[in-house]
């Protein structure tokens, strides 16, 4: 059974820098999920390691946290049915260059270390990772197209 979720998605520094923040928007909102939050930021180091912890330890920690911290990225929240899965289904795999075409990373990246977009990979992930990146919560609203999207 389907059901409704939240998912973390974010655009990272190279997406900003690489003017892909309203195409990754736009297919968020085109498949018909609601947004909930959004913002830009220019994340700490600190914050980061905390999005990342369960990563610490991996050759490729350093520089993945330098990567993140090295410009602003976009938080966003998006809901909507199986949002965790379906989200990383149109994210496509960790490393775009086995990324199907049609997928965000499929269309616009080649490198592991410069894949532009991050997911959450698990509904429990999206909680932690929506808990730490909107302390302030999310935004309450009526979609009044929901029933065009939802039965
Ligand atoms: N990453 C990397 N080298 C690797 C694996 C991962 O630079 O060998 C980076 C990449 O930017 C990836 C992020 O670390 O998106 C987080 O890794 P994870 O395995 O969680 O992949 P994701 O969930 O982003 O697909
Ligand atoms: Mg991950």
């Amino acid at each position: 059974m389907s059901t409704k979720e939240q998912t973390y998605i974010m655009v990272k520094p190279d997406g900003v820098q690489r003017g892909l923040v309203g195409d990754i928007i736009a297919r968020f909102e085109k498949r018909g999920f609601k947004l909930v939050a959004l913002k830009l930021v220019q994340a700490t180091t600190e914050h980061l390691e905390k999005h990342y912890a369960d990563l610490k330890g991996k050759p490729f920690f350093p520089g993945l946290i330098k990567y993140m911290a090295s410009g602003p990225v976009v938080a966003m929240v998006w809901e909507g049915l199986d949002a965790v899965k379906t989200g990383r289904v149109m994210l496509g795999a960790t490393n775009p260059l086995a990324s199907a075409p049609g997928t965000i990373r499929g269309d616009y990246a080649l490198a592991v270390g410069r894949n532009i977009c991050h997911g959450s990979d698990a509904v429990e992930s999206a909680q932690k990772e929506i808990a730490l990146w909107f302390p302030e919560g999310l935004v309450q609203y009526t979609n009044t197209l929901e029933g065009w999207v939802f039965e």
